[in-house]
C-alpha cells in the first residue's frame, strides 16, 4: 500500500508517501509559506534531487493541491495517479482526554478533534484543515488521525494532575497531556527491539531532544510521565521555549517590562530556551556546540544547563518508575549531538550509565553508547515519525 503522511502546522506542511510494504519513503518533502508571500513546495523523489517551485499558497487546501500534484507530475511525480494513493495518515497535535489511540477519521471524530481546538489552538486548526482538504481532494480515500498526545494517555493521574484546584481539571480539563507520542512510542519500541527483549519487560527514559524537547518514562511499553504539559512550554529547555519555571516569574517580567500576557507567552515561547540563554546567538546546537567550544560563556551556559535539565528528568523518571534499564536519545539534537549526550550522562554515574566515548562519536543508524559492563543500556536512535504514523494508518485501514 502507499500512504501518504500529512504533517500540518501553522504555515508549514510535510509530507511523505511511504510504500507500506518496504517502509521505504517514494518522496517526500514540504510546503514552507503557507499563507504568507512567497510561499514554496519543496519535492523530493527518492533516489532523485530535491526541487523547490516558488508557487503561490493562500491556504493549506492549496498547498495539499500542489502536494498531489507534484506526486503525480507526468516527468517528476513518484506515482501515475491519485488512485496510487491508498491512504492518509494525518498527524495531529491535540486529542485531549478523547484519544488514546490513533483512529480511522469519521465526521464524528472531526467534531472531537474540534473540541480540542482550545488546547492547541495554533496546530489543532491547521490539522483539520489539512484533513478536510484530503477528503476534498482525495474523496473515499480512508484516513487516519494519529495524535501527539495518544501514547500519554496511559499517564496514571499523579503523573498527570496539576497542583490546582480540582474544578479546572473538571471545568477544562487542565491537565498534563504530553506531545511527541509517536516519537516516544516509536524509539521506545525500537529500543526494546534493539535490546532484544520485549516491552513489556523494561523501564526505559526516552530523550527527544529536538528543536521542542521532551523525556518521558515508558514502564512494560506504557507511559508513566513525561515532561511536557497542557501545552508543548513545559519542561525541558528547547531551542526558543522556557520549559519548566517558576510561574510567578512571568507577573515579575510583566510588570518591570510593561509587557502583556500575550507578549510574556511569546517571549517563553519564541525567545528563551537555549537561544534566549546563548544572549540570542543561536536555537541550533550546530552553532551552539561550535560557539561551546570556542569557550563562548553565554554557548557553554545554554548547552550545559540544557543538558542539566534532561539529566534532572531522567533521575525524576527513574526515581517514578523505580529503576532504569535503558535510555534512549533521539530527535535533531539527541541523535546527532555528543556533546549533549556525553554532558547529561556525566550526571548518570549513580546509575551505573558508563558511556563509551567511541561509539558516542558516532552518527547514524540506532548506536549502543554506553560500554558493555554499563548497568544502564544507554543508545541513541533516530526517530521516524512518518514511519510511525504510516504503520498506525495501515494496521487501521488494510
Ligand atoms: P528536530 O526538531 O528534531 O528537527 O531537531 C532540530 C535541531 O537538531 C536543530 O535545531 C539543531 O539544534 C539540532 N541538530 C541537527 N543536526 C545537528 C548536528 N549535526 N549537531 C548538533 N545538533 C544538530
Amino acid at each position: 500500500m502507499n500512504i501518504l503522511v500529512i504533517n500540518c502546522g501553522s504555515s508549514s506542511l510535510k509530507y511523505q508517501l511511504i510504500n507500506s510494504d518496504t517502509e521505504q519513503w517514494i518522496a517526500k518533502g514540504l510546503c514552507e509559506r503557507i499563507g504568507i508571500d512567497g510561499s514554496q513546495i519543496v519535492y523530493q523523489k527518492a533516489g532523485g534531487d530535491k526541487e523547490v517551485t516558488v508557487s503561490p499558497m493562500p491556504d493549506h487546501t492549496e498547498a495539499i493541491r500542489l502536494v498531489l500534484e507534484a506526486l503525480t507530475n507526468d516527468k517528476t511525480g513518484a506515482i501515475g495517479s491519485l488512485s496510487e494513493i491508498d491512504a492518509v495518515g494525518h498527524r495531529v497535535v491535540h486529542g485531549g482526554e478523547k484519544f488514546s489511540s490513533s483512529t480511522v477519521i469519521t465526521p464524528e471524530v472531526i467534531e472531537a478533534i474540534k473540541e480540542c481546538n482550545d488546547l492547541a489552538p495554533l496546530h489543532n486548526p491547521a490539522n483539520l484543515i489539512g484533513i478536510d482538504a484530503c477528503a476534498k481532494l482525495m474523496p473515499g480515500v480512508p484516513m487516519v488521525a494519529v495524535f501527539d498526545t495518544a501514547f500519554h494517555q496511559t499517564m496514571p493521574a499523579e503523573a498527570y494532575m496539576y497542583g490546582l484546584p480540582y474544578s479546572y481539571y473538571e471545568k477544562y480539563k487542565i491537565r498534563r497531556y504530553g506531545f511527541h507520542g509517536t516519537s516516544h512510542s516509536f524509539v521506545s519500541k525500537k529500543m526494546a527491539e534493539d535490546m532484544g527483549k520485549k516491552p513489556e519487560d523494561l523501564k526505559l527514559i526516552i530523550c527527544h531532544l529536538g528543536n521542542g524537547a521532551s523525556v518521558s518514562a515508558v514502564k512494560n511499553g506504557k507511559c508513566v510521565d513525561t515532561s511536557m504539559g497542557l501545552t508543548p512550554l513545559e519542561g525541558l529547555i528547547m531551542g526558543t521555549r522556557s520549559g519548566d519555571i517558576d510561574p510567578a516569574i512571568m507577573e515579575f517580567i510583566a510588570h518591570k517590562e510593561n509587557k502583556s500576557i500575550d507578549e510574556v507567552m511569546t517571549l517563553l515561547n519564541k525567545k528563551s530556551g537555549v537561544y534566549g540563554l546563548s544572549g540570542d546567538l543561536s536555537s541550533d546546537f550546530r552553532d551552539l556546540e561550535d560557539a561551546y567550544n570556542k569557550g563562548n560563556e553565554k554557548a557553554i551556559i545554554a548547552v550545559k544547563t540544557f543538558s542539566y535539565r534532561v539529566a534532572k528528568y531522567v533521575g525524576a523518571y527513574t526515581a517514578a518508575m523505580n529503576g532504569v534499564d535503558g535510555i534512549a536519545f533521539t530527535a535533531g539534537v539527541g541523535e546527532n549531538c555528543g556533546l549533549v549526550r556525553k554532558l547529561v550522562c556525566e550526571y548518570l554515574g549513580y546509575l551505573g550509565v558508563k558511556l563509551d566515548d567511541a561509539a558516542n562519536s558516532k552518527r547514524g543508524e540506532d548506536t549502543v553508547i554506553s560500554t558493555p559492563d554499563s548497568k544502564v543500556c544507554v543508545m541513541f536512535i533516530p526517530t521516524n515519525e512518518e514511519l510511525a504514523i504510516a504503520r498506525e494508518t495501515l494496521a487501521l485501514t488494510k
